[in-house]
């Protein structure tokens, strides 16, 4: 019988901490950790990401500004906004919600923020601090994997692990974490992606996989061995006459098979979902505290 790793009710264990954290902080005078949210246009789905965002914060008491801008804002403008919270010291942690309108570069962008107060871990300095196991903002979902492993105590020393998908946000920095030389980690780990030949077959001799491709229900039980460990990250908006939205949320996993093979496995939703909106909070604590960046 398989164990659902429930992400919402760990992502709830984790606000609580921090609510708790910031508190004491307001106790002792401290400074109250300040996000600022980037926000250029009126794509739909980013509005709602940076709503959720900062609902986030006033939940847990963490303070938020959102920066809302028309999406004909030029570069140049964006740029010098960037560089105006980088040197505001009551800001702590700022993210830029991507994607951004074609005319923006968004690699110039993630580059303009100042390196200390990048809490979704963008930066080439904090992905290469990552990668030589430096302390580093880790980017939000890896961490809530992390997060989820450590919380489930999962054992992942040299487990073979394959993770399919080679974003810069999830796969990429997912492979380094779980092959660095410290818990969770010590895996050997395979990345798949759209090029791989035989995923199947890669995939039936994984102990742990985690399927980040974003192609709904695409693993499938005859690509999971017995025992495996599963973390399904995918989500994909499928419409639904079952729901009040009209829609539903589909993971990258076809559960129904899946689980009946699998030791531990994540819902979608409730599963790696939360716990990468609780990584940001966290990663603005830190800022805050200057754990990373002195
Ligand atoms: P992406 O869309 O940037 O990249 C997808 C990756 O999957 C690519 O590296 C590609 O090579 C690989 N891929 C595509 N088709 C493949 C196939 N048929 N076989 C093997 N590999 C294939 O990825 P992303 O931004 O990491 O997002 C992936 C999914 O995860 C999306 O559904 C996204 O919505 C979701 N996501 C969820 C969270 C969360 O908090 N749960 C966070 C980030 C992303």
């Amino acid at each position: 019988m398989y164990k659902l790793i429930e992400g919402k009710k760990i992502a709830d264990q984790v606000k609580a901490e921090i609510k708790q954290e910031v508190s004491d902080i307001r106790e002792k005078g401290g400074k109250i950790p300040h996000l600022a949210a980037i926000l250029v246009g009126h794509d739909g789905a980013s509005e709602t990401y940076v709503a959720y965002k900062q609902k986030d914060c006033s939940q847990v008491g963490i303070e938020s500004t959102l920066f809302h801008y028309e999406d004909d804002l030029s570069e140049a403008d964006l740029l010098a906004k960037i560089e105006e919270i980088n040197r505001n010291e009551e800001i702590d942690g700022l993210i830029v919600q991507l994607p951004l309108p074609e005319h923006i570069s968004e690699q110039k962008v993630i580059e303009h923020i100042n390196p200390g107060k990048d809490v979704d871990g963008f930066h080439p300095v904090n992905v290469g601090r990552m990668v030589i196991g430096l302390p580093a903002y880790i980017s939000a979902t890896p961490a809530g994997i992390l997060e989820l492993i450590k919380r489930y105590k999962i054992d992942t020393v040299g487990k073979t692990c394959v993770i399919i998908g080679r974003s810069n946000i999830v796969g990429k920095p997912l492979s380094i974490l779980l092959s660095q030389k410290k818990y969770p980690g010590n895996a050997t780990v395979t990345v798949c992606h759209s090029r791989t030949k035989d995923l199947a077959l890669t995939a039936r001799n994984a102990d742990i996989i985690v399927a980040a491709l974003g192609q709904a229900e695409f693993l499938k039980s005859d690509m999971v061995k017995e025992g495996a460990v599963v973390f399904d990250v995918g989500i994909t908006r499928v419409p639904s006459e079952n729901t009040k939205s009209g829609w539903k949320l589909i993971g990258d996993v076809k559960f129904d098979e899946v689980a009946p093979k699998a030791s531990f496995i994540t819902p979608v939703p409730g599963g790696v979902g939360p716990m990468t909106r609780v990584a940001l909070l966290k990663n603005t604590l830190l800022a805050a505290k200057k754990e990373i960046y002195s």
